[in-house]
């Protein structure tokens, strides 16, 4: 199994909208796709719940 790449941020695809946008993988605060509005990653203790599919991991 390959090694999960780490990151800090992931660019996400907004599951309604296909929006692409810069999420920081350890939100502390709930992130909404900025053209839809939908939560694409919420604060899960930690490491945040990413809602959205992740297209890539970035920095
Ligand atoms: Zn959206």
């Amino acid at each position: 199994m390959p090694h999960a790449k780490k990151g800090k941020f992931a660019k996400v695809k907004c599951k309604d909208c296909s929006n692409e946008q810069i999420v920081f993988l350890h939100a502390a605060t709930m992130v909404k796709c900025e053209i839809c509005g939908a939560t694409i990653a919420k604060p899960a203790g930690g490491k945040a719940e990413i809602r959205g599919e992740i297209v890539e991991i970035v920095g």
